[in-house]
């Protein structure tokens, strides 16, 4: 069989198999599909240290190259379908199981040389070379699995319409990287010699194209059924692909208050001073209205503490229809709240707060006989203060006005 057959039947049976099972991942679970992931890598390592095949023009590939091209194809066709978090499964999973196998085989180097038996001659130079190669291509293989999925999302911009012309760009560029730092140690690991590094690359680039023809036939085959999405920020797409949550999202919805659904006091203690640092980082202006319950001790002793409560729980949701998304509300103390406003100047804070109180105002009149209503006092970083201490004190002085100027108010700095 020529050489280029043979690669081409090795990418259709390999591409096959492997649509097929990622296909029926809503029948299975995506079990099988991961593990088969997972065997092949171990025959590709093995080819690319000892298995060479003939191309025309005399060049040479190793003959891992078509299942290699087509792991990277396949990580791409699945977080084309599902996402980064579920991508990132198998990436983390090929990049501990490789390492686990190199740590087994080096204990196995421990014991010393293996019993022989006649026609069992273990090639201990091949689990030598092996165990570098591994090492040297798993981390590759990482890198090169969370830069095609980055390079994909970057070239929404320039090629918006064609999921497999991007696909087939991300392939290529990613699959030369990897051949030239796969190759350097290829050649100093293995003594590959340099001929094959030509051959191997026009190998990937047939590759390439290959897989993202078939690509574009899976996905315009079986399965054209949703649209795209709009593509994420490629920094949360990083972050997610190295597990590196926003600590907000890390705590998810424990730090919560059960009552009203706002944030704890704790999470205005970390929270709020993550967001007063990138105020001071970026030198932006941060808004911190303190807003309280106006006659709050006389709507518990009138209506109960039942009624009470759910007087809180209104006001913060209204509170909430209002504020911008990227604002967050914490619960201060018992009826007191504090919203956080990032890169809202001073001006633009007193109109804001004074959405806040005429929505509670408007709203709570309706749904309650007692009427609640709020006062709100401001305070904006960094005219007013430089600590999150000093700006509470200075909203509280605020607060503390309205207040006396007789409630359902916000008061901020005049003038
Ligand atoms: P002012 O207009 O001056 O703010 O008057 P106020 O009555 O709101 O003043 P104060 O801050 O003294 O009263 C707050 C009351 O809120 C006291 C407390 O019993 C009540 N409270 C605190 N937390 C809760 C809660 O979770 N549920 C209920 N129902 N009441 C609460
Ligand atoms: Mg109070
Ligand atoms: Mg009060």
């Amino acid at each position: 069989m020529s050489g280029i057959i043979l690669l081409l039947t090795q990418a259709l049976i390999y591409f096959g198999v492997m649509a097929t099972l990622f296909r029926l991942r809503h029948a299975m679970g995506l079990g099988a599909f991961l593990c088969a992931l997972g065997v092949m890598h171990f025959l590709e390592t093995y080819l690319a240290a000892v298995f060479f095949i003939q191309l025309p023009f005399g060049l040479l590939s190793p003959g891992s190259t078509v299942l290699f091209s087509g792991k990277l194809a396949i990580i791409l066709m699945f977080y084309i379908r599902e996402d980064a978090e579920a991508v990132r499964q198998p990436i983390y999973g090929l990049l501990i199981g490789n390492f686990l196998m190199v740590a087994l085989v080096l204990t196995l180097r421990l014991y010393g040389a293996p019993v022989s038996l006649p026609g069992y001659n273990p090639d201990l130079v091949l689990i030598d070379e092996m165990g570098a190669l591994m090492i040297w291509g798993t981390s590759l293989l990482f890198i090169d699995a969370i830069a095609i999925i980055l390079l994909y999302e970057k070239l929404h911009t320039l090629l918006p319409r064609s999921v497999v012309l991007r696909a087939g760009v991300s392939l290529a560029l990613i699959l030369t990287f990897d051949q030239v730092g796969f190759f350097i140690g290829l050649h100093y690991i293995a003594g590959t010699p340099w001929d094959a590094l030509a051959g191997g690359w026009i190998a990937k680039m047939g590759a390439a194209l290959v897989y993202s023809a078939l690509m574009g036939l899976y996905l315009s085959v079986l399965e054209r059924d949703t649209a795209e999405t709009a593509p994420l920020p490629l920094s949360d797409i990083f972050h997610k692909l190295t597990y590196r949550r926003k600590y907000e999202e890390l705590l998810g919805t424990s730090g919560r208050d059960a009552l009203t659904g706002a944030l704890t006091r704790e999470r205005f203690d970390s929270v709020g001073l993550a967001m007063l640092g990138r105020a001071v980082a970026m030198r932006r202006p941060l808004t911190l209205a303190l807003v309280d319950v106006d006659h709050f001790k006389s709507i518990n002793d009138r209506y109960g503490h039942i009624a009470g409560d759910e007087v809180l729980t209104r006001i913060v949701e209204c509170l909430r229809a209002e504020m911008r998304a990227e604002d967050r509300i914490f619960r201060y103390g018992g009826e007191e709240f504090v919203v956080l406003c990032e890169n809202m100047p001073h001006p633009a804070a007193i109109a804001y707060a004074e959405r806040l109180r005429a929505s509670v105002q408007r709203t709570l009149s309706v749904e309650f006989a007692a009427a609640p209503t709020v006062s709100i006092g401001l305070a904006t970083y960094p005219d007013d203060a430089a600590s999150m201490r000093d700006l509470i004190a200075h909203a509280d002085r605020h607060l503390y006005e309205a207040k006396r100027l007789g409630r359902d108010r916000v008061v901020g700095n005049v003038g």
